[in-house]
């Protein structure tokens, strides 16, 4: 539709980058355009199903995303961080990368039991970022009620990691 091809305008492909073979979506373009920016966090909020309690934002383009989102929805908000960056206590969960391993941490005191949380990062690739968030979250024994996603990469097939879970994208790329 309309939106999805605003969007798709508004991406920008970086051949090599962060190394060499990967072609990086920018969407430092859609971030700066103000009304496609509103347009996006308008129907990532109107996408979900049923109340939300929390916006689950993945560092550091999520948090760019679930802000908005969150206001959007009267719902809190909560960073998930890369190791290191949050004062404590976390919780942890860390994943495989193609080379080595990552690792996310929330603050699960921001977490109540049986939240409704919507999860939402700029870009669904491998799904290991989202993966990870999801467990996470079920650790703090909250409900993950849907992931959105800006941009999905169909072929790396990140959704077949969220199994079960509600995922909605507006840009896909085969
Ligand atoms: P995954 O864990 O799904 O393989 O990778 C997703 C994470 O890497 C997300 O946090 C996303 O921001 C980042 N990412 C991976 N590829 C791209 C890309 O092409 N563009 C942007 N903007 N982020 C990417």
């Amino acid at each position: 539709d309309e939106l999805v091809a605003r969007i798709e305008g508004l991406v920008r492909l970086v051949p090599d980058y962060p190394s060499p073979g990967i072609l990086f979506r920018d969407i430092t373009p859609l971030l700066a355009d103000g009304p496609a920016f509103a347009a996006v966090v308008e129907a990532i909020a109107s996408s979900v199903d049923g109340p939300v309690d929390l916006v689950a934002g993945m560092e550091a383009r999520g948090f760019l995303l679930a802000a908005p989102v969150a206001l959007a929805l009267g719902a809190g908000l909560v960073p998930v961080r890369k190791a290191g960056k949050l004062p404590g206590p976390t919780a942890s969960e860390s994943y495989a990368l193609e080379y080595g391993e990552a690792t996310v941490e929330l603050h699960p005191f921001t977490v109540p039991e049986g939240a409704r949380v919507l999860v939402i990062d700029d870009v669904l690739a491998t799904g290991g970022t989202a993966a990870a968030t999801v467990a996470l979250f079920e650790h703090c024994k909250a409900h993950v009620v849907g992931l959105s996603f800006l941009v999905e990469l169909d072929a790396l097939r990140g959704r077949d990691r969220l199994a079960g879970h509600r995922v909605e994208t507006l840009l896909h790329i085969a």
